[in-house]
């Protein structure tokens, strides 16, 4: 089982969880995906309250199957949004935090825009979200989602991290979903790992601290700066914290 990942994650994976964790992560990352959606409260459908609820998540459901997505008429016009159960964990994290709701929340690292429906739902219709994308592609996309999600105290923009300090703004929630190695990915997308090399933690680990030391001048004192990978290792995530 362990010889379809790349034997530097196994080793990564075993130093720093341990033999038992490392196996049953592997294990895991061999499984078949779960498919989960989150329901946009603006717009409530029925149908999928019979599938089993996710217990951090107020709106999340996981499927028994996968849909043709595509094929859905409320897919199209934003009524749901598919989401890993993961993410939704954001939800979870802003509920207990507590962030003021009438605050300016950035998401600087936003597309495809889970995360971003995640805040502005939290939000509801209180404060504003800058959505921040800077890949061009991927910005069509975010813009796509946030729109269709229906809320208005929301802007996409498409800025290198390094240009938030010339807005001359103080944000009171930061979220860095940042560009990572990727490999939580290993289980729903087999080319993240032929893509992973044993260099990526550390090339992206470098980017990451970039970002965040482009970003962390514009929090406000006291504000919350939330930073997420989809990724194991140290490199990324307790060192970069
Ligand atoms: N938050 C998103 C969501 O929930 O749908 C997922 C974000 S994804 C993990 C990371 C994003 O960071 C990608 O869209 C990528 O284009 C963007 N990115 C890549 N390099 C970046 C950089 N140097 N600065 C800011 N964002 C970057």
């Amino acid at each position: 089982m362990t010889s379809k990942f790349p034997i530097e994650f196994i080793k990564e994976l075993q130093n720093h969880f341990g033999e038992k964790i490392a196996e049953k992560t592997l294990k895991a990352l061999s499984d078949t995906s779960s498919v989960s959606i989150r329901i946009n409260p603006l717009k409530p459908i029925e149908g999928f309250s019979s599938d089993t609820p996710i217990p951090w998540s107020k709106n999340g459901h996981l499927l028994k199957d996968r849909p043709f997505f595509s094929l859905d008429p409320h897919f199209h016009a934003g009524c749901y949004y598919v989401q890993d159960s993961s993410s939704m964990i954001l939800e979870t994290l802003l509920n207990k935090l507590k962030p003021e709701r009438d605050g300016l929340y950035l998401d600087a690292c936003a597309a495809p825009g889970g995360k971003s429906t995640v805040l502005l739902d939290y939000l509801n219709n209180e404060g504003f979200l800058l959505s921040n994308e800077v890949d061009g592609k991927r910005n069509s996309i975010l813009r796509e989602i946030i729109l269709k999600w229906g809320r208005l105290n929301v802007g996409v923009t498409s800025l290198p991290t390094r240009k938030f300090i010339d807005l001359n703004c103080a944000f009171d929630l930061i979220l860095v979903d940042a560009p990572c190695s990727g490999e939580g990915m290993f289980r729903k997308d087999v080319k993240a790992r032929s893509e992973w090399t044993p260099t990526s933690p550390l090339d992206c680990s470098i980017r990451q601290q970039r970002i965040l030391t482009d970003l962390t001048p514009c929090l406000r004192a006291g504000g919350f700066l939330i930073y997420a990978t989809c990724t194991f290792n140290r490199q990324e995530n307790e060192e970069q914290i």
